[in-house]
């Protein structure tokens, strides 16, 4: 018996909308490495991509915990938000730090889908995951700032009016934060593509449509400076922590979706005789995934609440995150097995969600540096780095 599930109105309504694109049509996207245009256009419509932005822009004023059931859903029913979670995170560096001209020029626009927020620019080949020594840059000029410098992994560029873009403002000082000096520029990609950004494909192992991208003395106006400049590092944590619980409802959803799959192909599938899945050999590793599942899935429903409640919710988010996605790939793992050799085939759908759900390991944030945090930040250990 799974925990009950919250939200089940827009549960139901994002199932019925997700059954009209059921694996075949991932499956055709993935060969062509295409983005699911017309699957995020329903979405939008729907107004299932604004549920966080507040009534008064025009969005439904939902708590993160509907934003999680939504994209949950997505992955419940075999398909992927990786296409267009990110309105949903970023627009919060917006709604949160924004200035009231700021939001009254793109929140309704975003709610009614005629604008897309869908790109958030953080990583950098040469910093990694240590944020604070990104090398991007914007020097104010007259009333522009002027960016120079390269992003990578920066996914939906090509499929985003708008980007929230962390800079260097200032350089990073020795004394002080070393997050200081940073700050979050709204680019309006229409714009700046041709005229100082230049957009790179990255051809990866899922259908992610990533991309790096290059500055040279790109201008952005002083306007869409979101707020206080050097203060930028701010902006965003709210965001990233509300990226992990939603990404880790995402994990959830590829869990039971891989746990559904398992179980039905082991009570149907008889070899010796007898269906698999009365092989106990069989039989446990779907059960601990699901176990594991059913652990993480209240870890994100903790986060999720702390961060509606408006509490600290660093360290949930990020144990929500880590459970949830190591959950997701203990379930892929046990379905790819329970599968034999169907696993690998195509038409299975069993190889694209495992290669899709193994990229939470690593992204937006790595296993790693959420154990460390834990361990710094929660336990107290000795910090190595
Ligand atoms: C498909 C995809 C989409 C992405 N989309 C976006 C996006 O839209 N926007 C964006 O800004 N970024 C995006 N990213 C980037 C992603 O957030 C980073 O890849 C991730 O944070 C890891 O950074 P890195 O690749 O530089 O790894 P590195 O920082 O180079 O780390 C490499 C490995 O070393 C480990 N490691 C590093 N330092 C330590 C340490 N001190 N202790 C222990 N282990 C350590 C890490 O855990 C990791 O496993 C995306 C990445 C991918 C693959």
């Amino acid at each position: 018996m799974a925990i009950e599930l919250d939200f089940p109105d827009i549960r139901a309504a994002v199932a019925r909308l997700c059954a009209g694109y059921g694996g075949g049509y991932w499956r055709a996207l993935d060969a062509g490495r295409h983005y699911p245009t017309e699957f995020v256009r329903a979405l939008t419509a729907a107004g299932y991509l604004s549920v966080l932005i507040p009534e008064e822009y025009g969005g439904s004023g939902l708590p993160l915990g509907a934003a999680c059931a939504v994209l949950e859903e997505i992955h419940r029913s075999g398909g992927n938000g990786g296409a267009c979670h990110a309105q949903m995170y970023t627009m919060g560096t917006l709604l949160r730090h924004g200035s009231d001209e700021q939001k009254q020029r793109f929140l309704p626009d975003i709610a009614a889908g005629r604008l897309r927020l869908q790109a958030f620019g953080v990583t950098e080949p040469t910093s990694g995951t240590d944020t604070s020594r990104i090398r991007t840059t914007a020097v104010r000029d007259g009333d522009d700032f002027v960016v120079n410098g390269q992003k990578v992994f920066i996914s939906r560029t090509e499929h985003s009016d708008l980007m929230v873009l962390l800079v260097r403002t200032a350089p990073r000082a020795d004394s002080g934060r070393p997050t200081d000096g940073m700050s979050v520029l709204l680019v309006d990609m229409r714009e700046a593509l041709g005229n100082g950004l230049t957009i790179r494909p990255i051809d990866t192992m899922m259908n992610h449509a990533t991309t790096e991208l290059y500055f040279d003395n790109l201008r952005v106006p002083g306007a869409n400076l979101i707020g206080r400049e050097g203060q930028g590092f701010n902006c965003i944590l709210d965001g990233m922590n509300a990226e992990r619980i939603l990404i880790a409802a995402e994990c959830i959803g590829d869990a039971r979706w891989f746990t559904a799959k398992s179980s039905t192909y082991a009570s149907e599938r008889e070899v010796f005789g007898r269906p698999i899945g009365a092989n106990q050999g069989v039989q446990f590793p779907i059960a601990r995934a699901h176990i594991q599942t059913e652990a993480a899935a209240l870890m994100v429903r903790q986060a999720a609440d702390l961060y509606d409640a408006g509490k600290p919710a660093g360290a949930e988010a990020n144990m929500a995150k880590l459970l949830a996605s190591e959950a997701s790939w203990a379930a892929a793992e046990a379905c790819i097995q329970t599968h034999g050799g169907y696993g690998f085939a195509a038409e299975y759908d069993v190889e694209r969600k495992f290669r899709e759900t193994r990229l939470y390991q690593v992204a937006p944030i790595s296993t790693n540096l959420i154990l460390s945090f834990v361990a710094t930040r929660e336990l107290g250990l000795p910090k190595s780095f």
